[in-house]
């Protein structure tokens, strides 16, 4: 185990493997990696656990033969060349979704409604009470959401907003979906972008998607709407947005992630018109040990010789 995960996960990891666990929460260093495909069976990686092609290289015969990864975003491992040299990559779909889904509301209620602005007038003893026009925010009801990536995230998202604040839904993804809520589909970027008055991104991260909202999809907004990214920062050209926020070209953003996580760049942290959260999406107790048992379950199936339940 490349961190520390919730001791329930270690317990179970522990009743099927002789396990280490790494006592450091910042990412594995370039000697740590290629150890861990050196001197270990399974490993469990994540986020910020950077396997690129070298890595694999540098370790031509690896012990290793599974990263089992603790997440659903895999974009920090080189898949094809892990395949390459043979070992399989699992993740962990859907014990993230609903509560990556309550961030994105979090962060689209306190954009639109101003919340950050209005924690730190009161934080600063600056409030001078309630008046009828005082951070005058974007009601969510009858307005529209966009969401860029209408995959299990983002299914969970539009279904919150269409069904719990009456919201319409628009996407855009590469393929159509079989919906269970109404949603019209665009058939480009700029199209949603311009049709919208909440835009969330909900794709995966990866060379595909990086900077997918760049400085032309981020013009088409509407000067009111708002930009929520809980998938991963490099799929929005951060610069792009610093200077869209600035110009006061859009109504503002909400953010779980960051183009150089964990670095948050002095431009944006100014801004009152983002709301800046520390990659948050799955933070709960629950959910995090669900993510582990299922990275735990995949070493296990491997192992036995069984299917494993998760290959990407
Ligand atoms: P998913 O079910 O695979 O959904 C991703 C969707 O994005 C798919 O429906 C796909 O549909 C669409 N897509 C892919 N490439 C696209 C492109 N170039 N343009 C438009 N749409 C595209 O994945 P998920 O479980 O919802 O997770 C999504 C991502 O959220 C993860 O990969 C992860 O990076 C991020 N995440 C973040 C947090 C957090 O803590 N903030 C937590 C969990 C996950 P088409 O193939 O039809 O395009």
């Amino acid at each position: 185990m490349t961190r520390p995960l919730p001791q329930e996960v270690q317990d179970e990891a522990a009743k099927h493997f002789d396990v280490t666990v790494r006592e450091n929460t910042a990412p594995m260093n370039s000697d740590e990696l290629r150890a861990g495909l050196r001197d270990y069976d399974g490993v469990i990686p994540t986020l910020g656990d950077l396997y690129t092609p070298q890595v694999f290289d540098d370790v031509p015969d690896p012990r290793c033969r599974i990263l089992a990864n603790f997440g659903v975003g895999y974009n920090h491992i080189d898949v094809t060349a892990a395949t390459a040299a043979g070992l399989v990559v699992t993740n962990t779909p859907g014990a993230v979704t609903e509560a990556t889904a309550d961030t994105a509301m979090t962060l689209i209620l306190m954009s639109c409604r101003r919340a950050g602005e209005g924690e730190r007038l009161v934080r600063a003893g600056e409030w001078e009470g309630w008046h009828p026009t005082q951070l005058l925010g974007l009601h969510l009801g009858g307005r529209t959401v966009g969401i860029v990536g209408m995959g299990r995230i983002g299914q969970a998202i539009a279904r919150r907003c269409h069904s719990g604040f009456g919201m319409k839904v628009a996407y855009h993804s590469r393929s159509p979906k079989t919906l269970d809520f109404p949603a019209e589909r665009k058939e480009s970027l700029s199209d949603l972008a311009r049709a919208v008055d909440v835009m969330v991104v909900a794709v995966p991260g990866g060379d595909e998607t990086h900077h997918l909202v760049d400085a032309k999809v981020l013009a088409a907004m509407q000067p009111h709407a708002h930009l929520v990214n809980i998938a991963r920062g490099n799929v929005v050209d951060e610069a792009a947005l610093i200077a869209a926020l600035e110009q006061r070209r859009i109504g503002g953003a909400g953010l779980d992630v960051y183009e150089f996580e964990p670095k948050v760049p002095q431009a944006l942290k100014a801004l009152e018109n983002v709301v800046l959260l520390p990659h948050i999406g799955t933070a709960a107790l629950e959910v995090r040990t669900e993510m582990g048992l299922m990275s735990v379950e995949n070493l296990r199936a491997f192992f036995a010789g069984e299917a494993v339940p998760n290959p990407v």
